[in-house]
């Protein structure tokens, strides 16, 4: 008999579960955000559209909020919403990121009152 039925905590789930290449990614930014910091000097903290930003956001909210985890969490909400309203922002690839900073200066868009 191999198939019984497991009684598993999600706790014991997870620890069984491999970690994705993004989890591994937002423990290691924890490391630093929890601190304060983006950067030691040799590891910055690294903010890419392509990451998975609700991992990313779960293991974010693990650690301790500080206003550098906040402002991190911030971003990846920021995003997703991005990526929500333009599905082909989510389809960019690594290089034409940098969009993100320039897009939100180069258009006023005001509103007629
Ligand atoms: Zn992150």
């Amino acid at each position: 008999m191999i198939a019984k039925t497991l009684d598993l905590t999600t706790q014991e789930i997870n620890l069984l579960l491999p970690k994705s290449q993004d989890q591994i990614e937002a423990i290691e930014e924890n490391k630093l955000l929890s601190e304060n910091k983006i950067t030691d000097g040799e590891k910055s903290v690294v903010f890419d559209v392509m990451q998975d930003h609700d991992a990313h956001i779960r293991e974010h909210m693990k650690g301790k909020q500080t206003k550098a985890m906040r402002k991190h969490i911030e971003l990846h909400y920021e995003a997703k919403k991005l990526a929500k309203q333009n599905p082909e922002f989510a389809m960019l690839s690594g290089n034409e990121q940098g969009q993100l900073a320039t897009q939100e200066q180069s258009t006023p868009n005001q509103a007629p009152v």
